[in-house]
Parts: structure tokens; C-alpha cells; sequence
């Protein structure tokens, strides 16, 4: 849309007229990088939402110095050398320059528009190498409401989505500074959390962060990171048997709230050639031959695999622990069974059961609980036993699971789960994050 503004687009204004409202002074904030490294831009466009202007300026440290005032609604930043320009984007005039590799903008009506979505908050854009990196400076009470809509659906039960803030919050705080190498805090995707700014907030979910305003998840007097993820398929996992170390609040729990049929890809199959699977091993790393098996050679306490052990047609065998029981194969989950391409589909690892006989043989049955068996008089062996047979030959695989994510920590369908069922959200948290405080 032709937007009509006047020709001469800057002008120095009486600044404190046009200062932004001043952030709560308890808000530390946040430095958001939405485009930087491979996403830094040839150019950046910014619009003023309400097409009010912006003041121009830089920052010091987090706090914004308004330099001038411009009254066009929407600008392209541009690099200059090694310094940066403003160009009208509707005129096309050149409104503001400067030698320095970094400035400032702030929205008068508070809400930019940068890529496809809307934010509140401040700009910091810096030419690195010629190309635009752009940052969001946003308050951290702000930057939750930005991520948990993006995060976990807005209309989901309120209690659930305050789990999920606290988890943000939590996560945020722990992580900051990550990306401290490239000038900002947390990045906008996954890698950190997903943020975007204002446009799926609700007023559900901006209650969910006001009503657990500033709360943290605390474990033996220290502030801890709340980890989270989709949904564990039936049990989460100790962050020891996923990442290594050893995070004693993040402990596997059975899940018996999860509805995991209802969750988003939260049962899943996938299969590969023999082929498939050794080129995902050596783009991991392993030197392996033609695939001959695949075997879960260990699973652990919570029924989730621990280890995949794979034998080529000659004898070489790679194992797969930890995280890269899920990561290698690019599987969802680390709950799964795993059978042969011309072998009958072994059903999911939590309805798979071994059970020994009066004629003490082994024998696997698929049924979805124990009782079952004792009132047969049949005993099940140890999950060690079960999960050693678990194996698979022939020419291509098929990992069927269940759960979505890393496992360690919160289920979000679990949380929305407990919700339903009237727990409150400190419950929730005290299920997923074994000993921890919520204040
Ligand atoms: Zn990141």
C-alpha cells in the first residue's frame, strides 16, 4: 500500500516529547538476535506499526539514547562503508547516516514490524561485513509473552501455559548471554526459544506470564533452567542418560497425564534403507559398511532407549548412546522399537513385553499392562532382558515411537494434561522438575 508522507522526512524534534515509555526498572532486558551470521541481510526493513515514526539514537548498555526524531513509517538500513544509512523505503531519500557500525531505533507507537511479524521493544541494528544483523531489546516480562503462544497454543488451559512461562523464564535466564560471541542474548528460534514478537499473544497467555510474574524454578537455593519439550510418549528421561553430566531436578518421571495419541507427531514410524542408515552414520561420523541389524542394546530405567547398537555385514559395530540414540537416524523421540523392513511392524516399545514361560522360554507379547501377565501366571523379565532382543535384519529398518522432543524435563502435553485435570501449574512443574521450588 502507497503510503503518502511529507518530502522531508527527518527532523530534530524536542526529544524527551518523543521518548519511549520507560521499561519497568525491575525488566532486565533481554537482546533478542532475529537476523545475524547467515541470516544478517543486504538490507533491513523496518516499519513503524502505526506508521508514528521512530527515534534514532544508540544504546548504551540497555538503555536507549534518542539522537533524532523521524516521522516516515517505514525505513530500510542499509550498510554505508563500514557505518550505516537510513532510507525513507516510500520515498526512497536517504533520511539519517552515520560513520559508526551500529544504531538504534524505537518505534514511537512501541510496535515494529520486522520480517512478518510485529514486536515490541527496541532495534539495534550493526553492520557486521556489510550486512545488517538486527537485534530486538525487549524486557524479559515482554520476551515471555512474545514466546509462549510460539511456544505452547494460547488457547490451551491457563494453568498449562503458566508452566510453560515459568519454563521460559527459567530457560531465559539460564541461558542468557549464549550468544554473547555474535553481540546478543538469545537467539528467536529453537535453538533457544521460538519468538515473535506480539502477534499470537492472547490474552490467556499474557495472563499465564503476568500472574507468575518474575517466578523461577529453584532447586537447592539456585535459580535452575526449565527445560521442555512436546511430549516423552509415556516417561521423561534424566538429563544424564540424554546429555551426560548430572542435573539431579531433571530426573525421569513415568508420564501417566500425556495424552501422547492427541499430541503432534506424537506417535511415529520411520523407515530407512540400509543405505539410508549408513549414510546417516557417516554423516555423523561412524565408519560403517552395508548395514546388516539394527539392535537397542540397552534402554533405560524409564523404558527409553539408551543405547542402538549397528553391525555391517562385516562384523563392525557402532554404538549410538545418549542424545544420538534420537539424532543420528533423525528420529522424534528416544522411546521406540526398531524391526527389519521385511520383518511384521514390532509394535510401540511401551506396549512390548517378554515374558517366560513354565516352559521357560522367552516370548514377546504386546499387551498394555502387567497385570495381564501375573493374572496368567507368566512373569516378566527385567527391562534389560526385553530390550536385548529387540532386534532387527534384512535390508531396511523401521523405528516406530512414540513422544516428540529430548525428553528432559517438562511435557508440554503432559502439562496441558495435568491442567485438565484441575493441577495447578507449581504442581505441574513439581511433577516434570523432581525437588524444585517455584518463586
Ligand atoms: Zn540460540
Amino acid at each position: 500500500m502507497k503510503r503518502i508522507f511529507s518530502a522531508i522526512l527527518s527532523c530534530a524534534l524536542c526529544v524527551p516529547l518523543f521518548l519511549p515509555p520507560a521499561r519497568a526498572a525491575s525488566d532486565p532486558v533481554v537482546r533478542v538476535g532475529l537476523a545475524y551470521g547467515a541470516s544478517a541481510q543486504e538490507a533491513s526493513r523496518l516499519e513503524a506499526a502505526d506508521g508514528a515514526g521512530w527515534t534514532v539514537g544508540e544504546m548504551r548498555g540497555t538503555s536507549f539514547v534518542s539522537r533524532e526524531t523521524l516521522s516516515c513509517a517505514v525505513l530500510t538500513v542499509e550498510p554505508d562503508g563500514t557505518g550505516l544509512r537510513l532510507v525513507d523505503a516510500d520515498a526512497g531519500r536517504t533520511v539519517y547516516e552515520t560513520d559508526a557500525d551500529e544504531l538504534a531505533l524505537s518505534a514511537l507507537g512501541r510496535l515494529t514490524l520486522f520480517g512478518q511479524n510485529r514486536y515490541e521493544g527496541d532495534f539495534v541494528c550493526r553492520n557486521t561485513d556489510g550486512r545488517v544483523t538486527v537485534i530486538n531489546y525487549i524486557g524479559l516480562e515482554d520476551y515471555i509473552k512474545g514466546v509462549v503462544p510460539y511456544e505452547m497454543t494460547a488457547s490451551w488451559p491457563r494453568e498449562a501455559l503458566k508452566a510453560q512461562a515459568v519454563c521460559v523464564r527459567s530457560y531465559a535466564d539460564g541461558q542468557m548471554g549464549k550468544h554473547e560471541s555474535q553481540g546478543f542474548d538469545l537467539c528467536a528460534s529453537t535453538h533457544c526459544e521460538t519468538y515473535r514478537g506480539t502477534g499470537r499473544a492472547t490474552a490467556n497467555s499474557d495472563a499465564a506470564v503476568e500472574e507468575t510474574k518474575g517466578e523461577y524454578l529453584w532447586y537447592n537455593g539456585k535459580k535452575v533452567v526449565g527445560y521442555y519439550f512436546s511430549s516423552d510418549g509415556g516417561a521423561t528421561e534424566d538429563a544424564a542418560n540424554v546429555w551426560g553430566g548430572s542435573l539431579p531436578y531433571l530426573t525421569g518421571v513415568p508420564d501417566p497425564y500425556e495424552n501422547t495419541a492427541e499430541a503432534l507427531n506424537g506417535t511415529w514410524s520411520v523407515a530407512l534403507t540400509a543405505a539410508q542408515a549408513a549414510e546417516k552414520l557417516r554423516a555423523a561420523g561412524h565408519t560403517i559398511g552395508t548395514v546388516a541389524s539394527i539392535q537397542i542394546t540397552g534402554r533405560t530405567a524409564m523404558g527409553n532407549v539408551a543405547e542402538l547398537t549397528v553391525t555391517d555385514t562385516a562384523g563392525t559395530k557402532v554404538k549410538l548412546t545418549r542424545a544420538a540414540c534420537r539424532s543420528v537416524f533423525g528420529l522424534n523421540s528416544i522411546r521406540y522399537s526398531v524391526s527389519g523392513g521385511t520383518a511384521a511392524a514390532a509394535p510401540a516399545a511401551s506396549n512390548v513385553v517378554y515374558v517366560i514361560g513354565a516352559d521357560g522360554v522367552k516370548r514377546q507379547v504386546a499387551l498394555s499392562g502387567c497385570s495381564m501377565l501375573t493374572s496368567a501366571g507368566l512373569k516378566p523379565v527385567t527391562t534389560a532382558a526385553q530390550t536385548t532382543d529387540t532386534s532387527a535384519a534384512g535390508d531396511s529398518f523401521t523405528f516406530t515411537g512414540t513422544g516428540w522432543g529430548h525428553s528432559v524435563g517438562m511435557s508440554q502435553y503432559g502439562a496441558k494434561a495435568m491442567a485438565e485435570q484441575g493441577f495447578p501449574y507449581d504442581r505441574i512443574l513439581q511433577y516434570y522438575f523432581t525437588g524444585i521450588e517455584v518463586r
